[in-house]
């Protein structure tokens, strides 16, 4: 599942294709994805005038006209292309979008968790899905103070708190793993010990690894696609996620990456450095 920084790296991809355009043609080729398309979706895109795009967690939100903003999920398996016609349509392009230069914008999702919906501008803030989202881990509300308070007490494993996006934005199983592997704390670990230094040490983690990863183009998964339409790519490497059994840079343990399921999904990690 693409997390903060292929969201973001999809989202510049996407504003320098498609700000100041015009959508003249809008495909939707079936009525959902994880939910329904929202009522006269079809016509709200067509016609419309694409300002901005941003990004809040893993949604990317795109200005419509003066009032509109489109909402977007890649869920799971989700992944956009914008490129010019030669590309060939694909199974599972469910969402098309033609501009007004002959770009298309594809929404291409084989297992449909993703989701796109249309709210007016004013409420964007206010929908479902965006408001009681926590802070996003590369502004400057996010910091040890905060962390300490929307930690405290909880008795949950710090590797669970983290991917609870209402403590924190965008963060999903791959850059919990390498920010709790970088900042030496146990994914074990109960969230409400992680105070003060730790706390700290995790803030620079966090942000370290996504200012990394989003320097790096955004690392992505197998079927992800880049925003320009061109096949994804792998020049990022990951310290420990996906790599049980190999040896984890920087460390003399010997055991080396091991690999321990917490809440049904995959923990990567060393023993003998997080504590
Ligand atoms: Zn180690």
């Amino acid at each position: 599942m693409p997390e903060l920084p292929e969201v973001e790296t999809i989202r510049r991809g996407l504003a320098l294709r498609m700000t100041g355009r015009v959508i003249v043609r809008a495909e939707l080729r079936r009525p959902d994805l994880r939910r329904p398309f929202p009522p006269m979706l079809a016509d709200r895109l067509r016609g419309a005038r694409i300002g901005a795009l941003t990004r809040r967690g893993k949604y990317i939100l795109i200005e419509l006209d003066e009032t509109g903003t489109l909402l977007l999920h890649l869920g799971m398996s989700g992944r956009i292309t914008a490129a010019g016609p030669e590309i060939p349509e694909a199974l599972h392009d469910h969402v098309v979008l033609t501009l007004d230069d002959g770009t298309m914008v594809r929404f291409n999702d084989p297992r449909r968790f993703g989701l796109v919906d249309y709210v007016e501008r004013d409420a964007a803030a206010a929908h479902p899905l965006l408001a009681g989202m926590g802070p996003e881990p590369l502004e400057p509300g996010f910091n040890a103070a905060y962390l300490n308070r929307a930690l405290a007490g909880k008795l949950t494993p710090i590797k669970s708190a983290l991917l609870d996006q209402r403590i924190v934005a965008g963060l999903g199983n791959i850059y919990v793993c390498e920010a709790l592997y970088r900042a030496g704390l146990s994914p074990r670990r109960l969230a409400g010990s992680v105070v003060g230094v730790r706390a700290a040490r995790l803030v620079r983690a966090i942000r370290d690894v996504l200012d990394e990863a989003i320097t790096a183009g955004g690392s992505s998964l197998r079927d992800y696609v880049q925003a320009n339409g061109e096949l994804g790519y792998f020049q990022h490497r990951w310290a420990v996620y996906g790599r049980e059994g190999e040896p984890c840079p920087g460390c003399t343990c010997a055991e080396g990456v091991r690999r321990i399921v917490q809440a049904g999904r995959s923990t990567f990690f060393c023993a003998k450095r997080q504590r």
